[in-house]
């Protein structure tokens, strides 16, 4: 059905150590084609959400204890994070985590580690990043712990690229990179969500770039959702304004 929603949070529940509650009831939907916002401030639960989706919060000791994910329709909890990449759902984690001592073309390669369709399928997607990320191209022999802030940050998008995801996980892309930069790298999101159809479930505390960038939003407050909407009534919503865009 290709109607169906491509990503289904229904009223989760997180927990970290078996104690601390940081997720209280989220529910989110991401539309197939869809570039879809998660806002909120330092510690709301932005990165939580997309790790539970991911499967990455058993490796820091979180649970989801209620509710559940749905990728393509199926329940999802039970897979491993790579198993979740070969069915087309990757994240993209803060922090850019590039393999420093590689060069940037070797860590696009690992990227495609997953997949078992033969080498000249995956030389043509490394050619479609390089077409994306001209820069990476330019970069490809230098190690990616020599490169820039902004070029560390593409190198961790073409690598998530290289495993053909339907469904990118892109956790605050625009995080400590220059506003020219950051809006470079939004227009790469919006040209790879039309010209290949990828998904995107992205975190953001940068309100105002994502608003301009995102389909729908949801602005998360210790845990729980507190206003969703398309991304345009969103950024005309006068609380949106006030807390989260600057401009009260
Ligand atoms: P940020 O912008 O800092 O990534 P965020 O909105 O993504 O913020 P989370 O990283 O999801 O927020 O954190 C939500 C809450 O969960 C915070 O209070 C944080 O301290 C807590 N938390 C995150 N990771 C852990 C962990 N491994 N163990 C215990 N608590 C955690």
């Amino acid at each position: 059905d290709d109607t169906a929603p491509i990503l289904r949070i229904n009223n989760i529940e997180v927990i970290y150590n078996h104690v601390v509650l940081v997720l209280k009831g989220v529910s989110l939907t991401v539309p197939r084609g869809g570039i879809v916002a998660i806002l909120g401030a330092n510690g709301a639960g932005k990165t939580t959400t997309l790790k539970a989706v991911s499967n990455l919060l058993k490796a820091e000791r979180g649970e989801v204890t209620k509710g559940n994910i749905q990728f393509e329709g199926n329940e999802i909890q039970e897979l491993s994070p790579s198993d979740l990449v070969k069915r087309g759902c990757i994240q993209v984690m803060e922090g850019r985590h590039c393999f420093g001592h590689l060069t940037i073309e070797e860590n696009l390669m690992t990227g495609a580690y997953t997949r078992s369709d033969g080498r000249a399928r995956i030389q043509d997607d490394l050619e479609m990043v390089y077409t994306y990320f001209p820069r990476l191209k330019e970069r490809r022999k230098s190690l990616a712990g020599y490169t820039s802030g902004g070029e560390q940050q593409m190198c961790a998008i073409g690598r998530a690229l290289m495993s053909r995801p339907s469904t990118i996980l892109l956790d605050e892309p625009s995080m400590g990179l220059a506003p020219q930069l950051v809006e470079e790298i939004f227009e790469i999101v919006k040209s790879l969500n039309s010209n290949e159809g990828v998904s995107f479930l992205l975190a953001e505390q940068n309100t105002n770039i994502a608003l301009k960038y995102a389909t729908y939003g949801y602005i998360l407050e210790s845990g729980r959702i507190v206003l969703d909407g398309r991304a345009d009534e969103l950024r005309e919503n006068e609380d949106v304004k006030e807390f989260y865009l600057g401009v009260g």
